[in-house]
C-alpha cells in the first residue's frame, strides 16, 4: 500500500501524516511539525473516512437533486438578493476547515465580485483577539515564534491554554524538550487544573479573565525590580509610559491567583532571559481578548522577550488553517494577504488585480452581528460552509432560528444530517479530508498540502470548485475558471507579489517557482526568518507599540460556565463521533463541578444535572471534582441536539464579545445547576 504524504485536519498544530486508502495512517517523521508524532485523534483519522452519514448527492429541499440544479438555485437566489436588496444582504460562514484555495476563492467572490465583506469564518471564534492584539503592537498580524523556539526556552508560559488536550504534539514536543532539558520551567495559568498541569512546576489558578490584571501586575514587577529594557524600548517600542501608568492602577490578586504563586511566578519570569508565553482560547474567548493578548505583548516588549530564540508571545491556533484563512482575508475585517478594507490603496490594488466590477468599502459582519442581522431579516441569502454554527455558536439555540429566519439557506458539508444543514434549502455535498487538495497554514506559519487518497465519493465536489461554479453563473465566469487548487495557489502568489509594499510582513516569494504538486512544508516568509529580530515592527514608524490595558471588574454572581474541549473530540463531532476509540474516552456530555457547590446544590458525583439560563438548557452527567474551583463549571462543546439530550453546551453562553476582535466570550457563561428531574 503507497502512503500519501498530507497534513492533519484537526488543530492548528498541522501535524503531517502518511495515509493510506485502506485506512493506514502514520505520523510524517520527516514533517517538521511533528517529527512522526500523531495524537489520539490523528491516530485514529482512518476510522473517520468510511462513507457513512456521509452527504453524497445535493438536495433541493430535503430531495435529491442535480448539481446543476443545485448551483442554479444557490446563485439565483444570491443574484437576486443582490439585485433586490444589495450586496449587503447576502452573507457567507466559512470555516477553518477550509483549505487555503477554498477560503480565497469565497473571499474573492464576497469581496470583489458581489461587493461586500459580509463573509466571516467560525475563526472567529478561535483566534480574532489574537489577530486584533497582534495588529495593535507590532501593526500586522504577524505570529513571530516557533515551535522550536519552544524547545530552546528556559520558561514556557501557558496561558489559556489545554495543550496537552487541544494541540497534544506540541505538548509532547514541550514534554521532550524538558526532559532533555531539566532546567526549563513550565508555568501554567489556567482557572481549571487541567491535564497541560502534569508538566507545569506551577499552576496559577486565576480566576475567569484574570490574566490583564496577572500581567498587568508582572510589568509592573519588572519595572520596579529594573528588569525593563529601556535601550530596547527607547528604540523600538511606543507606549511603555502610558502602558506602565495603566498597569500600576491594576493589583495583581485582582487575578484570583495565590498570593505565592504569584511571587513565584514574577520572580520566574524576571530572572529567565528566554521566555516563551503561549496562549489560546482562554485568551481569546473572551469580552476583553484583546486586551488579554495585549496585556502579555506589552511584558515581551517592554523587556526585548521578542525576536530572538527562544523568546516571544506565541498565539496557537485552534484550526488546521485558521492562519491560512487570515492570509486570504476569510475575517469579514480583513481583504486577502494581512491587507486592510479601510485603506483605499490596498482596496485598488487588490481590485486591479482580480480586475473585478466592484470591492467591498467597509468591514463586514463578525459571526455574532452576522447571526443577530439574519435574526434582524437584514441577510437574504446565507451559505454556510464546512461548520456547524446552530452548534458551535454562543447563544446556539438563537443562532438556530437566526438561520431560520433566513429566505435562502444553502450549507456546504461532507455530512448529511448536521443540525445546521437540516436548516438548508439546499445542501451541496462537499469532499473531506483525504478526498481533497489543497493547503493548509498552522500556528508556525508553515504552509503544507493536504492531499488527495480517495477517490471523491458519489457526487461530491472540493469546496472551490463548488464556489467557482456558482461564481460562474452569478456572471463571472472568467474570473473563477480555474482547473484545480494549484491555479487558485498560483494566483494567490502571484497577488502577493502584486500587492508590494502594502503587505508588511505576509511575504509568499519563497513560493513563487514552488511545484505544487511536491510542496514541502515551508514557512513563510522562509524557514530561516525570525520576526522582529531587527527590533523593527510594522507601524509606520517602525516601533511596536505597547497598549495601556485594564484589568476588568469582577463581576462573578453565581456560577460560571466554562466551555472547552475534550482530548479526543473534535469540534461539532461530525468525524471523531465516528471512531469507537475516540468516544471511549469520555463517553457523554458532562459537566464538572466543585465539591463543595455540588454539596449545596444536592448533587452527587455521576448524577445528571440540568445547567440552564435564560439562553437554554442542558442535561449534563456531573463530575464532581476539585479540578474546577469553587463556582466555576466547565462542560465540553462537542455534543449536539442530535447526539445530546437536550440543547447544546455553547447554547447557554451569551453573544457578548470582546469590542476590538469580534470574538465571542465563549468561557464564560451565566448559569445556575440544579438536579435533573425527568418528566
Ligand atoms: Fe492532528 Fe493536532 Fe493531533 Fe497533530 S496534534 S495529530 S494536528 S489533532
Amino acid at each position: 500500500m503507497s502512503l500519501t504524504r498530507t497534513t492533519c485536519p484537526y488543530c492548528g498544530v498541522g501535524c503531517g501524516v502518511l495515509a493510506g486508502a485502506d485506512g493506514t495512517i502514520k505520523g510524517d517523521p520527516d514533517h517538521p511539525a511533528n517529527f512522526g508524532r500523531l495524537c489520539s485523534k490523528g491516530s485514529a483519522l482512518g476510522e473517520t473516512i468510511d462513507l457513512d452519514g456521509r452527504l453524497l448527492h445535493p438536495q433541493i429541499g430535503g430531495q435529491r437533486a442535480t448539481w446543476d440544479s443545485a448551483l442554479d438555485q444557490v446563485a439565483t437566489k444570491f443574484s437576486d438578493a443582490i439585485r433586490d436588496h444589495g450586496p449587503d444582504s447576502v452573507a457567507f460562514y466559512v470555516s477553518g476547515q477550509l483549505l487555503t484555495e477554498d477560503y480565497y476563492v469565497a473571499n474573492k467572490l464576497m469581496k470583489g465580485f458581489i461587493g461586500s465583506a459580509n463573509i466571516d469564518t467560525n475563526s472567529r471564534l478561535c483566534m480574532a483577539s489574537s489577530v486584533a492584539g497582534h495588529k495593535r503592537a507590532f501593526g500586522t498580524d504577524t505570529v513571530p515564534g516557533t515551535y522550536a523556539d519552544l524547545e530552546e526556552a528556559d520558561l514556557i508560559v501557558l496561558v489559556g491554554s489545554n495543550l496537552a488536550w487541544c494541540h497534544p504534539v506540541l505538548y509532547q514536543r514541550i514534554v521532550a524538550a524538558k526532559q532533555a532539558r531539566p532546567n526549563m520551567r513550565v508555568v501554567n495559568i489556567d482557572p481549571r487544573r487541567t491535564a497541560t498541569c502534569d508538566l507545569a512546576d506551577l499552576h496559577l489558578r486565576v480566576a475567569p479573565d484574570g490574566d490583564v490584571a496577572l500581567f498587568n501586575g508582572l510589568l509592573t514587577y519588572l519595572a520596579d525590580h529594573g528588569q525593563l529594557d529601556m535601550a530596547y524600548v527607547t528604540a523600538h517600542v511606543g507606549g511603555c509610559e502610558a502602558t506602565l501608568a495603566a498597569a500600576r492602577a491594576s493589583d495583581p490578586l485582582q487575578s484570583g491567583a495565590a498570593p505565592e504563586d504569584i511571587t513565584q511566578f514574577f520572580a520566574l519570569w524576571a530572572g529567565t532571559k528566554k521566555v516563551m508565553t503561549v496562549y489560546s482560547q482562554g485568551v481569546n474567548q473572551s469580552q476583553c481578548g484583546t486586551d488579554k493578548v495585549n496585556a502579555i505583548l506589552n511584558c515581551h516588549l517592554a523587556t526585548g522577550r521578542i525576536g530572538k530564540p527562544g523568546c516571544g508571545p506565541f498565539s496557537v491556533t485552534g484550526q488546521p488553517n485558521a492562519m491560512g484563512g487570515r492570509e486570504v482575508g476569510g475575517l469579514s475585517n480583513m481583504l486577502a494577504n494581512h491587507l486592510d478594507i479601510e485603506n483605499a490603496d490596498h482596496r485598488d490594488t487588490v481590485q486591479t488585480f482580480w480586475n473585478s466590477p466592484t470591492i467591498c468599502t467597509q468591514a463586514g459582519f463578525k459571526a455574532v452581528d452576522l447571526f443577530d442581522a439574519c435574526a434582524a431579516g437584514k441577510i437574504k441569502a446565507l451559505w454556510v460552509m464546512s461548520t456547524n454554527p446552530a452548534v458551535s455558536m454562543p447563544n446556539a439555540e438563537n443562532v438556530a432560528q437566526a438561520i431560520k429566519n433566513v429566505p435562502f439557506v444553502a450549507v456546504s458539508d461532507i455530512m448529511a444530517r448536521t443540525d445546521t444543514g437540516d436548516l438548508a434549502d439546499v445542501l451541496l455535498p462537499a469532499t473531506g479530508w483525504g478526498e481533497k487538495d489543497g493547503t493548509v497554514t498552522n500556528s508556525e506559519r508553515r504552509i503544507s498540502r493536504q492531499r488527495a487518497f480517495l477517490s471523491a465519493p458519489a457526487e461530491a465536489r472540493p469546496d472551490w470548485r463548488i464556489i467557482s461554479d456558482v461564481a460562474a453563473r452569478m456572471g463571472f465566469a472568467d474570473a473563477f475558471a480555474y482547473d484545480s487548487p494549484a491555479d487558485i495557489f498560483a494566483e494567490y502568489i502571484v497577488l502577493d507579489a502584486a500587492t508590494r509594499p502594502f503587505a508588511r510582513d505576509l511575504d509568499l516569494s519563497i513560493f513563487a517557482d514552488a511545484d505544487y504538486a511536491k510542496l514541502v512544508p515551508t514557512q513563510w516568509p522562509r524557514n530561516d526568518v525570525r520576526f522582529f529580530a531587527d527590533g523593527r515592527f510594522y507601524h509606520a514608524d517602525g516601533k511596536a507599540r505597547m497598549l495601556p490595558v485594564q484589568a476588568p471588574v469582577a463581576q462573578q454572581t453565581g456560577l460560571t460556565l466554562n466551555t472547552g474541549r475534550n482530548r479526543d473530540q473534535w469540534h461539532t463531532m461530525t468525524r471523531t463521533g465516528k471512531s469507537p476509540k475516540l468516544g471511549a474516552h469520555l463517553a457523554e456530555p458532562y459537566l464538572e463541578i466543585h465539591p463543595v457547590d455540588a454539596a449545596e446544590i444536592g448533587i452527587a458525583h455521576g448524577d445528571l444535572v440540568e445547567v440552564h439560563n435564560v439562553q437554554g438548557r442542558n442535561i449534563l452527567r456531573a463530575l464532581v471534582t476539585d479540578r474546577v474551583a469553587s463556582g466555576q463549571l466547565f462542560a465540553p462543546m462537542h455534543w449536539t441536539r442530535q447526539t445530546a439530550r437536550g440543547a447544546t453546551v455553547n447554547a447557554l453562553v451569551a453573544p457578548v464579545t470582546d469590542p476590538f476582535s469580534g470574538q465571542p466570550a465563549l468561557k464564560r457563561g451565566d448559569v445556575s445547576v440544579q438536579p435533573f428531574k425527568a418528566e
